[in-house]
């Protein structure tokens, strides 16, 4: 380092801004205040059953072939082949009342109906059996996927990204406390196109169950407050067109309508 370049940095870091300022990157909250040049993100949040406060999202993980029978209708052995995860962006999260706006490029837009975890604490290496402790709410969901585009990423080894990861793409219903509902570990998922039921399964064959789900995905990322889990679609997948209506309910959380507009 030259020396003009280290009295540039001493000049930088003991200069009159803020504390949260003099770091290349903050991730402080205290640094909320700082004067931003643009506008900062919207806080991406979820209606809360029975409440007026909502949940902040931090991130979306999902789960890929987490249903046996989906795992054979997607070409791939379960036995072989464990489920495995994929992100998506926290404003991918939209409100299921909103619709389904059919999304660009694509002509082959994919219902995936979901089971959706909200977390209220997280760590890495959770314990299986300790791990349903930081979930916060269950909701229902929908992994809206550009199958065309995936199945072109799969042909070329390419990341899923923009199959799956697109605007709009997890139009989710409100969340469903445990304090109040207890955990969402068994029962129906289904989902219906224009009224035909599609997906028709349960929770409880799930291959990796949401506590398996945690503690695999804590290995990988420390798990934090306001992660979102979507834990995969059961069997069934198939397309939607502009106009249709989808419907998906899980006991016990209820049902949400999207319109694909
Ligand atoms: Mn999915």
């Amino acid at each position: 380092m030259k020396n003009t370049d280290k009295t540039s940095r001493r000049q930088f870091l003991s200069g009159s801004a803020a504390a949260a300022a003099a770091a290349c990157v903050s991730r402080d909250a205290s640094a909320q205040d700082a004067d931003y040049v643009i506008d900062p993100p919207n806080i991406v949040s979820m209606e809360i059953d029975g409440s007026d406060e909502r949940f902040p999202v931090r991130r979306v993980f999902c789960l890929g072939r987490n249903y046996r029978a989906h795992a054979y209708e997607s070409g791939d052995d379960p036995d072989v082949n464990p489920p495995f995860f994929f992100i998506k962006p926290r404003d991918a999260i939209t409100d299921s009342r909103e619709g389904h706006p059919y999304p660009s490029v694509t002509r082959a837009l994919r219902y995936e109906g979901e089971l959706v975890v909200a977390l209220q604490s997280g760590g890495t290496n959770i314990d299986p059996a300790d791990a349903l402790d930081h979930v916060y709410a269950y909701g229902v969901g929908l992994d809206m996927t550009r199958q065309d585009l995936q199945q072109e990423a799969q042909r070329l080894s390419r990341p899923w990204a923009i199959s799956k990861s697109f605007d709009n793409s997890a139009p989710c219903g409100p969340l469903y406390p445990v304090e109040t509902n207890g955990h969402a570990v068994t029962g129906r998922i289904w989902l219906s196109v224009n009224g035909e039921v599609k997906q028709d399964s349960d929770l409880s064959f799930q291959i990796w169950s949401v506590s398996e789900g945690i503690a695999i995905l804590s290995r990988h990322y420390e798990l934090k407050a306001g992660d979102i889990i979507m834990t995969g679609t059961p069997e069934g997948i198939g397309l939607v067109e502009t106009g249709d209506v989808v419907r998906v309910g899980i006991d016990g959380l209820g049902e949400i309508e999207v319109n694909i507009t």
